[in-house]
């Protein structure tokens, strides 16, 4: 991924030199709150993290991390202006090991998460290192990306008046598969005003989303439950809303209503539309 032509975004705050010295006020209710946007799922691993504190916070992480928002910000600025809207972007906070939120305290094991409530899009960047362990180094970046991009996708759905319309657990695979699509409809603009999509990097953004899909992160479940890791549509879904969302960079609210509107398989599949 090439973000050389990329704006910096003003709304990303790097709290990952406070962790581990918050209190746990709100406990596991509090937590529960949370809208898990778990792109990836979480301990793909296995369960197994980095130990230990993390070294002082690394400039790169914040950059890059910087410039992704800052094209999200700029796509969405003028896909929500072609809709006659304003968009108002969100903050996204850098955090190590747990993080206070408007929607409770959250442990980093959820994964990166929005919390509608703040309007926040929360990461904790060790998730990042899990990516580059499966990818390889750089070959990783996009895949961070999508990462940001389908959290942020989440806001837009909050301020689009999806996230209003989820009620159960279908809703939310609706939700998830749709943050998978703006994702793609973000890098349709992102490409076009960018230029950031380097060869092999869809490739290896389609194959961490499939590595992660429902089915996936069920069979590596080995039956622990994790009721709210199931609500992200299977992986052949997840690419193939992502990808659709890539090749048409169609935002219109027609397009994005259909994800509330076409029948859900018993199998868990929306109907591909
Ligand atoms: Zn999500």
């Amino acid at each position: 991924m090439r973000l050389d032509d990329a704006p910096e975004s003003s709304n990303v705050t790097d709290s990952r030199g406070m962790g581990g010295k918050l209190a746990i006020g709100g406990g596991a209710g509090g937590i529960l709150l949370l809208i898990l946007g778990l792109v990836f799922g979480v301990d793909l691993g296995g369960g197994k993290r980095a130990a230990g504190p993390a070294g002082p916070p690394d400039e790169k992480t914040l950059t890059f991390t910087k410039k992704v928002l800052g094209t999200t910000e700029e796509v969405w600025n003028e896909e929500f202006r072609k809709m006659g809207k304003r968009y108002k972007p969100p903050h996204l906070e850098l955090f190590a090991d747990r993080v206070r939120t408007g929607c409770g305290v959250a442990p980093s094991s959820v994964g990166p998460f929005y919390c509608p409530a703040d309007e926040k899009v929360y990461i904790d960047p060790t998730f990042f290192d899990e990516l580059e362990q499966q990818l390889g180094g750089s070959k990783a970046d996009f895949s961070k990306a999508y990462v940001i991009a389908h959290e942020v996708g989440h806001h837009v759905q909050k301020l689009l008046g999806f996230h209003a319309r989820a009620n159960n657990n279908a809703d939310s695979v609706r939700l998830e598969l749709q943050a998978d699509y703006l994702a793609g409809v973000w890098a349709h603009h992102g490409q076009k005003k960018f230029n950031f999509i380097e060869p092999g990097d869809v490739k290896a953004a389609l194959t961490s989303a499939n590595a992660i899909g429902n089915d996936r992160l069920q069979k590596r479940a080995g039956g622990f439950v994790h009721p709210e890791k199931f609500t992200h549509g299977t992986a052949r879904q997840r690419v193939y809303f992502f990808k659709r969302g890539l090749d048409t960079g169609d935002a219109s609210m027609a397009t994005l209503q259909k994800f509330f509107e076409v029948p859900m398989r018993g199998n868990g599949e929306l109907e591909d539309f």
